[in-house]
């Protein structure tokens, strides 16, 4: 090459340049060929090596425009300054104080014949052999979108063929780099959509935010950037920012985390837009990890209206990021903002969830026993469950005073001791006056803690039912801020299902003391029973013997085997006979109830037709001299009936006896003993005096007479009626009656068969 710069004589440079237009030529052919199926990189970097090498030039280089920043910025180059050049980034601005810059505006070809007395070549120190130079548009119709600058080590080497040459092939370039960008562009475009489309997909479908944010590094950075891309998301406090494990770097990078306001990442966030650098040293925000990084592109991403992370990228060569890219990052960043949105959103839902869950376990744990004690030990295991406490204690409070409940250390177990008393001023006795929860996330700062050495964190609880408190639990832990909002959230619903829990084991524990003076009461009760049936077996017995010994004597007297008596004495012996018959019925009445209450009965099967034709056999002289008519309708072939017979027959008699009583002259008694299903019924119907309504509820008590003229008259104490409904209940049988006072009386007694 330096040959040419060597040769003196004009004719040689003349034959030389023939030769140039050939190759020149050549070169325009191969060009234009190249159009079609090259990269732009590559079609650049194939034209300027072609220049250079056929037509034996200096430095060769091509410029393309960059609209948005106003500058020519080299893309190309063949010469021995061209590596260092582009590692540069060299660029010229369009319409500055330089050769491209004044072509780039213009659109004009110009030529510097002696670059050293040209006003407008801009010196560069790496091209310090240049002597003449030529710069040409490339341009497509009417618009300039590079300079094709070509220089000489020899002054005045440009003719006016040279520059046609040239011309032709910055023509051709125009065209096929015009080409190329429209195919490029599309393809991106198509790589974009493609890229936007599956990055929609994973935010629709995946519900894990590492997860997704791995998935979106890998979409972009399998299609797009490489390297040196990824994603950056702020931690709980916002006071740093952590670099996602699926950030794809370069080189091996130490850091994890940096803080939030530092960097372009902290300016980014601050600022709520993307920051594109073309060259990063020119912005002071820039911190320079790796050396190699000449631009970055950084996009915020937007979560509930707040910057919280931002998506990255760097890159070894300047410029290059476009316009184009952060259209298409921010795209993504909105997608993804939002789609971390709502993960966030249901993963505090699902926490929400699983804290009320471990809360409504918890509490079901405080069914499980009625029991105080264990109650309260219940109550102290699932608090240190349910949080990260080291101890709970848990005071009863009655209005005035704390007393100790039960304490439970994490590490040894239940403490019959509180490991403190309250103090009148302390945590435990504010809150139990107040009602009010106390939180203390470092008792070495606090003035309640002023006098004692301890360290770590505490939480008074109060234990309310309502207005009233009944308790206060004390939650502590070893380390300072050891409770989350959570954590405090759960115990707060924890204690308050204790507190439901302790009231109902306090009223449990006072019906169980009811329950027992209840039981005493009755056991008194039946012990008074018992010694008054004694009582009465005893003097009853007692009585038996004098009284049959009377009655027998007075029924001699009375029925003149000891002699004739006189009318007075007769009338006095028949009502001494009546007399004592009577008590001897009110001494059996007496035994039989006794003996139905305290359940000490013969049982047999008994056939109730028969006992009734005794018993009507016996009773009938009565109702003829008391001119009675009696009748019966006794059902033939009824089944026996278990029961007690002497009991039964004594019933049947006293509704007799009772009809007998209370039916007047002339009146009539009917008797019938008949089946239903699987009943038999005695009944006793009389046309008799009749019952009160008044009184009919209450002529089966014991001792209850109606008060009238004919009871006086027959004397009894009223234990017939009741004796007949005990002894119908001790066979699981019932009573009934019916009457209307003036038309007589209708008993019953039903009995079961089985
Ligand atoms: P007492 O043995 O004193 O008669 P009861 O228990 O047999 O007592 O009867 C209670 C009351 O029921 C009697 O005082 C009487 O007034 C009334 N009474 C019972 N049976 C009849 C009846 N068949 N007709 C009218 N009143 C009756």
């Amino acid at each position: 090459m330096s040959s040419t710069i060597d040769l003196p004589e004009g004719a040689a440079e003349s034959r030389d340049r023939r030769q140039r237009f050939d190759r020149l030529l050549a070169v325009a052919e191969i060009a234009r060929d190249a159009t079609a199926r090259r990269s732009i990189n590559e079609l650049l970097q194939l034209a300027v090596n072609l220049i250079q090498e056929r037509l034996d030039f200096y430095h060769v280089a091509i410029y393309l425009l960059e609209e948005a920043s106003g500058y020519a910025i080299l893309r190309a180059v063949a010469s021995p300054a061209g590596p260092n050049l582009l590692a540069q980034g060299h660029r010229l601005q369009v319409g500055g104080q330089s050769m491209i810059g004044f072509v780039a505006e213009t659109g004009l070809p110009r030529i510097s014949e002696d670059v050293a007395t040209d006003q407008m070549y801009f010196k560069n120190p790496l091209l310090a052999e240049t002597r003449s130079e030529i710069s040409l548009p490339l341009k497509v119709i009417e618009r300039i979108i590079g300079v094709l600058d070509v220089q000489s080590r020899v002054e005045n080497d440009f003719d006016f063929e040279d520059v046609r040459t040239l011309q032709t092939m910055a023509d051709q370039l125009a065209i096929a780099l015009e080409n190329a960008q429209l195919f490029e562009d599309d393809q991106r475009k198509l790589r974009e959509l493609g890229v936007l489309n599956e990055v929609a997909t994973a935010c629709a479908q995946i519900d894990h935010e590492d997860l997704l944010i791995e998935q979106v590094t890998q979409i972009i950075g399998q299609a797009i950037y490489t390297h040196n891309f990824g994603i950056l998301l702020m931690n709980a406090d916002r006071k740093l920012i952590l670099k996602h494990p699926s950030y794809r770097m370069r080189i091996h990078e130490q850091a994890e985390s940096y803080p939030s306001d530092a960097g372009i990442v902290g300016k980014v966030l601050r600022q709520g837009r993307p920051v594109l650098l073309a060259d990063v040293s020119q912005d002071p925000d820039y911190l320079n990890i790796d050396p190699d990084i000449k631009s970055e592109l950084c996009v915020p991403i937007i979560i509930g209206g707040t910057a919280m992370g931002v998506i990255n990228t760097e890159n070894s060569e300047p410029n290059a990021f476009t316009t184009a890219d952060e259209q298409l990052l921010t795209t993504v960043a909105g997608t993804l903002g939002s789609a971390l949105q709502r993960i966030r959103i249901h993963a505090t839902e699902r926490r929400r969830h699983a804290e009320l869950e471990a809360v409504r376990q918890a509490a079901l744990q405080f069914t499980s026993t009625l029991e105080l004690d264990t109650l309260l030990k219940v109550i102290l295991n699932q608090t240190l469950q349910l949080t990260t406490a080291d101890n709970a204690h848990l005071f009863f409070y009655d209005g005035v005073r704390l007393t100790f409940g039960a304490a439970l250390f994490r590490e040894t177990g239940f403490h019959e001791k509180p490991l403190f008393e309250p103090r009148q001023d302390g945590l435990s006795y504010t809150v139990a006056r107040s009602g009010q929860r106390i939180v203390i996330q470092d008792m070495r700062s606090h003035q309640m803690y002023a006098d004692k050495n301890w360290e770590g964190s505490i939480i008074g609880i109060p234990l309310r039912l309502g207005d009233q408190v009944l308790g206060v639990m004390n939650v502590a832990c070893n380390q300072p801020q050891a409770f989350s909002e959570d954590e405090l959230n759960s115990l707060g619903l924890l204690a308050d299902q204790a507190a439901i829990a302790l009231a109902n084991a306090r009223l449990f524990e006072e019906s169980l003391h009811k329950a027992q003076a209840l039981a005493q009461a009755y056991a008194q009760q039946q012990e008074f029973d018992r010694m008054k049936v004694n009582f009465i077996q005893s003097v009853s017995g007692e009585l038996r013997t004098p009284i049959s010994v009377i009655l027998g004597y007075a029924e001699l007297l009375d029925g003149g085997d000891l002699g004739e008596l006189n009318t007075d004495q007769q009338d006095a012996i028949s009502v001494i006979a009546r007399r004592a018959r009577l008590l001897t019925k009110l001494l059996d009445n007496l035994t039989i109830i006794l003996e139905t209450e305290s359940g000490e009965m013969r049982w047999e099967r008994i056939d109730l037709g028969e006992l009734v034709e005794e018993l009507l056999g016996e009773i009938r002289r009565d109702f003829t001299q008391a001119h009675l008519k009696l009748t019966k309708r006794l059902e033939i072939g009824l089944p026996r009936v278990p029961g007690v017979r002497s009991h039964l027959r004594r019933s049947f008699e006293n509704l007799l006896n009772n009809a007998l009583k209370f039916t007047p002259d002339e009146g009539s008694v009917h008797v019938e003993l008949t089946r239903a299903d699987n009943y038999i019924t005695f009944l006793v119907k009389d046309s008799g005096i009749g019952i009160a309504a008044s009184d009919l509820d209450h002529i089966f008590e014991r001792f209850y007479q109606v008060e009238n003229a004919s009871t006086r008259r027959m004397g009894g104490v009223g234990l017939g009626l009741s004796l007949v409904k005990q002894v119908a209940e001790a066979h699981r049988g019932m009573v009934g009656v019916e009457s209307e006072p003036g038309k007589g009386s209708t008993f019953w007694i039903r009995l079961p068969i089985e």
